[in-house]
């Protein structure tokens, strides 16, 4: 049993946090202070109010909306870590940023790992996320452990940053996925032909993807969009996955154009709704809806 702190009680932090309690001794701060009581209730975690009552812990996990408030809540426990505590950021982030917050914590003696996961809100609750690992190996085999409590699979992909590039090329596919199904979806309900129907074809042919098969028939021909991973956050991902394909001179023209539609997307009808909201403005610019026909 660890010492461990998880810091960001959201969507996805409370119930890895929730695994974690069960095999570790944890920690918990948020923002908002209610959800973290609500947590100890829940789970038998430990509530504090002040972030630096973290700072005891061994592993401290965040998982936070951006690279920026990572950094900003680094900051502030700097001059309270121990040396030796290791710092898992679960966060979708910023590869350059993790390695700016890695040599921040380097120099009081503390480690870095980002830890980005994919698996959503159900992968969370059910303790079986993937985690992709950027890090140095002994940092990794020391984590490997404690982040187990709330993973399916876990892999070491490199080093630090190296987990926020996979997870945010991960996540451009999907953003790429979700326009280019929702351009083929409203070009085929244009031709008269059933949506439900033609995702049953698609999904057993060569253009299926996560989108057709899993986001399609659960949230848009229901009509359901169910908010579990807001736009606003696709975007971000997607806006880091041009930066970095920019910073190597990668000639990445579907990448920019799925990141600007997410900004676009952001802008016209907010970021608080499900990222698969976005396929509402497609239809919208269409003039039609991927919904079944009546009767089927
Ligand atoms: P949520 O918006 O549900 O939660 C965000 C968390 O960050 C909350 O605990 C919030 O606190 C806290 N927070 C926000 N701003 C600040 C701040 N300035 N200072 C301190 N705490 C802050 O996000 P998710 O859980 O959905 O996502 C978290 C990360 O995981 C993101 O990087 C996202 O891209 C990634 N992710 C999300 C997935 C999903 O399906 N939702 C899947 C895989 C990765 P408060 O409660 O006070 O608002």
């Amino acid at each position: 049993m660890y010492r461990v702190a998880f810091i960001g009680l959201g969507t996805m932090g409370y119930p890895m946090a929730g695994h974690l309690a069960k095999q570790h001794e944890t920690t918990v701060w948020n923002r908002t202070a209610s959800k973290a009581q609500a947590h100890a209730q829940q789970f038998g975690s430990h509530a504090v109010e002040n972030l630096t009552d973290t700072a005891q812990a061994e592993f401290i996990f965040t998982c936070l909306p951006t690279s920026v408030e990572v950094e900003a809540v680094a900051e502030q426990l700097l001059p309270a870590l121990k040396p030796g505590t290791v710092w898992i950021d679960c966060t979708s982030g910023d590869p350059n940023h993790s390695r700016r917050i890695a040599e921040r914590l380097r120099s009081v003696g503390c480690d870095f790992l980002d830890a980005p996961v994919s698996g959503g809100k159900v992968g969370a609750e059910a303790g079986n996320l993937t985690v992709m690992v950027g890090g140095s190996q002994p940092t990794f085999n020391r984590a490997l452990p404690v982040i187990q409590a709330f993973a399916g699979k876990v892999f070491h992909v490199g080093d630090v940053g190296a987990g926020h590039a996979v997870k945010a090329v991960n996540n451009i596919l999907l953003a790429i996925g979700l326009l280019a199904t929702a351009e083929g979806l409203v070009t085929l309900a244009k031709q008269g032909v059933d949506p439900a129907i033609a995702l049953e074809v698609i999904n057993v042919s060569s253009g299926r993807s996560f989108a057709s098969e899993v986001h399609f028939p659960e949230r848009v021909l229901t009509r359901a969009f169910p908010n579990t991973f807001s736009l606003a956050l696709l975007a971000k991902d997607a806006r880091i996955a041009v930066s970095i394909a920019r910073e190597a001179y990668v000639p990445a023209p579907l990448m920019q154009l799925a990141a600007e539609m997410f900004e676009m997307a952001k802008r016209q009808i907010g970021g608080d709704v499900d990222h698969t909201a976005v396929v509402q403005l497609i239809e919208s610019w269409a003039g039609t809806q991927i919904a079944p026909k009546q009767g089927t």
